[in-house]
């Protein structure tokens, strides 16, 4: 457990290591100046893009500058609009495939982020379907643990955020590239960061991680929806 001093340092910090994600993206109006602010701070982080908006014009010229400033691409559905785990089989691998045809040669990686709706985590977050399919291309499942819900609280999340991250060994924070408003307090939060000694990483926790380069790791199936799945395949 490590605190956040008067002054903001983090103390008693053995793990200064925070991993950032910017979710929902790429937007006009958004992306770019958060990229802007990162490049100043010399971070780099990962965004994971929703297909459907990668397909709006501008948009892929986005997530082109942010592979090509240093940050990792990575696929966040295609229509971030039900949970894998609540669609079809064939309906719920479409969710992937789709967005990795978009992101075609921006996303060697291959991390994808089932969508939580709210944040949540839970056996809704991947058909089984979905989750062979991810195995079966030696992708990786990104989920999270610092999630200071930005898009609910613009002014308030940084704040959230700090605590959050004080309270996680390696945090991995979940913010999002969207209109809301929230971040224009993101050089702050990345100042209060840097000054209590934390380092950047891209590399990501392995708890996070039910499934790492195509590995399904133990727990994998607290994130599989097999009931549902099997319900709808008929
Ligand atoms: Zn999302």
């Amino acid at each position: 457990m490590n605190e956040f001093g008067p002054a903001g340092q983090l103390v008693n910090a053995e793990q200064r290591r925070v991993t950032l994600s910017f979710d929902n993206g790429p937007e006009r109006g958004v992306t770019g100046n958060v990229l802007d602010i990162l490049r100043d701070h010399a971070v780099r982080a990962t965004f994971f893009v929703i297909g459907r908006k990668l397909a709006a014009p501008g948009a892929r010229a986005l997530a082109e500058r942010a592979r090509a400033e240093g940050h990792i691409v990575g696929n966040h559905t295609f229509t971030h609009a039900t949970p894998l785990g609540e669609l079809a089989a064939a309906e719920s691998v479409a969710e992937i495939t789709a967005t990795d045809a978009l992101l075609d040669g921006l996303a060697p990686e291959r991390l994808f982020r089932p969508y939580g709706v709210q944040g949540r985590i839970g056996p809704h977050l991947l058909s089984p379907a979905a989750r062979d399919h991810l195995i079966a291309r030696q992708a990786t499942c990104v989920l999270w643990n610092a999630l200071p819900r930005d898009w609910l609280e613009p002014d308030a999340w940084a704040s959230t955020a700090l605590t959050q991250c004080a309270g996680l060994d390696w945090p991995l924070v979940v913010l999002h590239d969207i209109p809301s408003g929230a971040m224009r307090h993101l050089p702050a939060f990345l100042d209060r960061l840097q000054a209590s000694g934390v380092e950047f990483t891209q590399e990501l926790p392995p708890d996070c991680l039910p499934i790492c380069g195509g590995q399904a790791m133990p727990g994998l199936d607290r994130y599989v929806s097999e009931r549902v799945s099997a319900r709808a395949d008929g």
